[in-house]
């Protein structure tokens, strides 16, 4: 397969994940795959030191994959309360530092947040519906939608994206 060099044109990329799946696929696109001490791929993982490894990777690299799964499994669980706790987690322990610390940087750092796909807890695996997602770049002026879902994004400035065009969108100046 094609490197995300080659398709995109950037020059250095990592990955974060504790799932061998997407650490496999970082490696055939092209991203060196970085190692965090105590990820374990479910609720337990230690988002502290994940978010941390992704900052430092952002120091010498153009892009960072930072790849939580704990969610994923929750829905697999179709445990709720445990999907519910993981976002939470998710957004307090590895987005809200990242996203605040960037704020402290001289070079903007666009930051993209998505799932790979959903997981409902009613059915307990994957499906192929859109997903929602945020792009915020430094200095872009925001769309209107305040709420993180389903349905809020599709009302959003990217409306629905196919194929490559969310990273073609991430990735533009
Ligand atoms: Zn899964």
């Amino acid at each position: 397969m094609e490197t995300m060099q080659q398709m995109y044109g950037f020059e250095k990329g990592a990955v974060i994940s504790a799932v061998d799946l997407i650490r496999g696929i970082g490696v055939y696109a092209g991203l060196e795959v970085l190692t965090v001490e105590g990820a374990t791929g479910l609720y337990d993982t230690n988002y502290e030191g994940k978010a941390e490894a992704a900052l430092q990777a952002l120091k010498t690299n153009d892009f960072v994959y930072l790849h939580v799964e704990a969610s994923d499994e929750a829905g697999h669980e179709g445990d709720v309360d445990l999907k519910i706790k993981t976002i939470e987690y998710l957004d307090k322990r590895a987005i809200k530092p990242i996203f605040e610390t960037l704020q402290t940087w001289d070079e903007p750092v666009a930051i993209a947040v998505l799932p790979d796909h959903p997981t409902p807890c009613s059915i307990r695996t994957h499906t192929n519906e859109p997903i929602p997602f945020i792009i915020y770049k430094p200095g872009q002026t925001p769309d209107a939608v305040q709420r993180y879902d389903e349905y809020a994004a599709k009302e959003g400035y990217y409306g629905e994206l196919k194929e490559d065009e969310f990273m073609r969108e991430f990735l533009k100046d």
